[in-house]
């Protein structure tokens, strides 16, 4: 075992003079440890380049100490033994004594560069940034991290590794630190750090740090467990080694050549399993287990048929994962069986190199081999990590390690981050109103654009993995209808509906009430005059509880006015009245009656259409049609300010269009001032005839304070084009002063 002793109590205060030795010297010792293990397993690889990047760290860690008060030197190395023991190449190794240089010390990743070359400062850069990912509080650069810890992988592999060495020795030392900081480490290493040495296949290292963290974790579970675990202890070897002694004599007579080893599970697994199935640690069917290591697949599947024969199976705990490989690539066959005094077990089957894989992982392809490493080395590295980045993107049923990674390669989100860094995580496809609505609904809301990556784009684009999102709001801005069409989440179209379900109901309120008001001074009513509860009683025939409903009713377009004023005022408005009454003054024309319908409704032609008195559109301008109750479709103006103000009700609203036939001519009425002298009507009247433009009728009204004339007339013209020269050609005329299209207001 390796001197580590976090909790070493500190040595007693040094002398005043020269530097203090013994530091040192477990530092220098530790290093010679090192050389010596790897003189022992690789006599052939020169160890000058790690002597130098000793050096180099040494130098610049000088000084420093570790929170229990060791020289912060230990640090690196025992990171590095760890990375010795998992036998990693010479670039992982110096990587391994440099990897806290650049964060922690003067040196510049320019330095490690000129010193160690590309590979190694590429790797302490990779390491450095993945560091930043333990400052929890500083969210950017979490986010950053995050990001260039998915690169890193992709990148150099290698990084990883280093990383997971460091957090290895981080956990095994967490004693040191005070409590808030052991829990925030601690629980980072359950949700990251694990399951990415899970993903990568490297069982040994996984379970280490799994069941450091749930022991900071869930002190109280973890304890009650080991100590049951103490007390099954002394039965659980008798009876493991009973049947490894029966399966080793069946092996032999079948001529199995294997090695049969023995486990109790580890506590964390087994607190999982207890949480997830709900079950008692006597009801973990492979707490106790056998693993048989043998030297071919097909003896594999041999000692399948001798275990089954031996023991009967539990059904459906037989599980063939040398067929199917789990996505790391791991290997096996298992199978649950019930033992002697009815105790099961299980077993898991495979060959040395499968074991290798399951206990190594991908480490185990990084591996330091002896002589130059050839390029179809490389090559087959690259190949088995991208067949694993593969394997993880096809994968739809997720097992354990995709719930809980935080990280790409899961197929059906995205990570984005706010500009502050916080992670967002959004289904495939998600737009910019789904992140503005996941950080709050205030923000979705009053969303009105969004900057991806510091440009503007729209708010359907599809954010990718990574992108900085930032959202623009402004205050009063209220969701569109539109986005229902292009958002994601469930949570952006709920918001969405619930605002717009809110909105148009203040709005159907008033327009059902202001409805009803000029229903009623049409028909004579006189609503200041029925009592409230004969109010409330109409209400309540219509399922109202409230006049407010009744209104809402009526703006939405439920009922008509005249209905509800009928039952208001029997006596005034009678019942029989035909409906739809036609529109007062101009009536619409019949469906059908007329085949030179100045307006259509786009894409049907049978509809009525009347033009709105209030802006009197004329043939060529902008139009809009509303439908009415009972009225057939009002043509408006777009610029009409009844449109502007309501068009309450989107659903009602419908696109119109000039009808091509020419023939109609439409009654515009203008007002003209002008100075008040002789000679002026003629020169107007002229202007007119020069227009060929029709006047239906021409009144003068003189005396104007300011001594001038006020000509109001209204003319017959085609459309839009014939008015604007008439205007223009009135304006043209001196004395002329100002001239103004005039509607009715309602
Ligand atoms: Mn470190």
């Amino acid at each position: 075992m390796l001197p580590e002793s976090p909790d070493a109590v500190p040595s007693p205060a040094p002398l005043p003079v020269a530097a203090p030795p013994e530091p040192r010297s477990s530092v220098e010792s530790l290093y010679r440890g090192l050389e010596t293990r790897l003189r022992e397993t690789r006599p052939k690889e020169d160890l000058a380049p790690l002597e130098r990047a000793y050096r180099f760290a040494s130098e610049r860690h000088r000084g420093q100490t570790r929170v229990s008060g060791e020289p912060y030197m230990t640090h690196p190395l025992l990171v590095t033994r760890q990375l010795v023991d998992m036998n990693m190449d010479m670039v992982c190794l110096q990587t391994g004594l440099l990897h806290d240089v650049v964060e922690d010390t003067s040196a510049t990743l320019e330095e490690v560069r000129k010193e160690f070359g590309d590979e190694v400062a590429r790797c302490v850069d990779g390491v450095t940034k993945l560091s930043k990912l333990d400052l929890a509080s500083r969210e950017e650069r979490q986010a950053e991290s995050v990001r260039k810890m998915l690169l890193a992988m992709v990148n150099d592999i290698r990084v990883i590794l280093v990383k997971l060495a460091d957090r290895l020795h981080n956990m095994r030392t967490l004693g040191s630190l005070p409590q808030e900081k052991r829990l925030r480490i601690a629980q980072e290493t359950m949700d990251i750090y694990a399951p990415i040495a899970h993903r990568l296949g490297m069982g040994k290292v996984r379970s280490e740090l799994e069941d450091l963290a749930f022991r900071y974790l869930e002190p109280e579970a973890s304890e009650g467990l080991l100590r049951e675990f103490e007390a099954g202890r002394p039965a659980n070897e008798t009876f493991l080694n009973t049947i490894k002694h029966i399966v080793e004599v069946n092996l032999a007579r079948e001529g199995i050549p294997a090695r049969v080893e023995i486990r109790v599970k580890r506590a964390y697994s087994v607190f999982q399993k207890l949480k997830r199935q709900k079950i008692i640690l006597d009801q973990v069917y492979d707490l106790l287990a056998v693993r048989i290591i043998t030297d071919s697949v097909k003896n594999c599947y041999a000692a399948l048929g001798v275990i089954h024969n031996e023991w009967h199976p539990i059904p459906g705990r037989i599980k063939d994962f040398i067929a199917i490989p789990r996505p790391n690539l791991y290997q096996s066959l298992h199978t649950s069986v019930m033992g002697p005094e009815g105790r099961h077990f299980e077993v898991q089957i495979r060959t040395d190199e499968m074991h290798r894989i399951a206990e190594e992982g991908i480490a185990a392809h990084w591996k330091y081999k002896e002589g130059r490493r050839g390029p179809a080395d490389d090559d087959r590295r690259i190949a088995w990590l991208r067949q694993l980045v593969e394997w993880q993107r096809d994968m739809r049923d997720s097992g354990e390690f995709m719930s809980t990674l935080k990280v790409d390669l899961y197929p059906e989100e995205v990570y984005c981050f706010t500009p502050k860094g916080r992670v967002i995580a959004l289904p495939r496809g998600g737009t910019p109103i789904d992140f503005a609505y996941a950080i709050h609904s205030d923000v979705g809301n009053t969303c009105v654009g969004a900057k991806v990556n510091g440009r503007i784009v729209q708010l359907k684009h599809a954010l990718r993995n990574g992108d900085v999102v930032e959202i623009l709001t402004q205050t009063g801005h209220l969701p569109s209808k539109d986005w229902l069409g292009v958002v994601k989440t469930s949570r952006a179209r709920n918001k969405i509906k619930h605002v717009i379900n809110t909105t148009e109901r203040v709005k159907a309120i008033e327009i059902g009430q202001k409805y009803l008001e000029r229903e009623a001074r049409r028909l004579g009513v006189q609503l200041g005059r029925v009592t409230k509860s004969h109010l409330e009683a109409v209400a309540a025939e219509y399922g109202c509880s409230k006049m407010e409903d009744l209104h809402a009713a009526l703006g939405y377009g439920k009922y008509s006015a005249r209905q509800v004023l009928q039952k208001l005022a029997p006596e005034i408005v009678p019942a029989e009245l035909p409906e739809p009454a036609p529109a007062p003054e101009r009536p619409a024309p019949r469906p059908g009656d007329d085949k030179d319908l100045v307006v259509q409704v786009k894409g049907i032609d049978d509809l009525m259409t009347y033009r709105a008195k209030c802006c009197n559109p004329i043939r060529g301008e902008p139009i809009v049609g509303y439908v009415t109750r009972g009225k057939g479709i009002a043509v408006h103006s777009v610029n009409c300010s009844n449109v502007q103000n309501l068009m309450y009700d989107s659903e009602r609203k419908i696109e119109v269009e000039w009808a091509r036939a020419a023939s109609h001519t439409f009654p515009v009425k203008l007002l003209v001032r002008t100075e008040d002298r002789p000679g002026m009507l003629s020169q107007i009247t002229t202007a007119l005839f020069n227009e060929q433009t029709n006047i239906l009728s021409l009144e003068t009204h003189g005396g104007e304070t300011d001594g001038g004339a006020i000509i109001d007339m209204t003319l017959e013209v085609k459309d839009k084009r014939q008015l604007e020269r008439v205007v223009s050609a009135i304006r043209r005329i001196s004395g002329v002063r100002d001239i103004e299209r005039v509607n009715e207001r309602t």
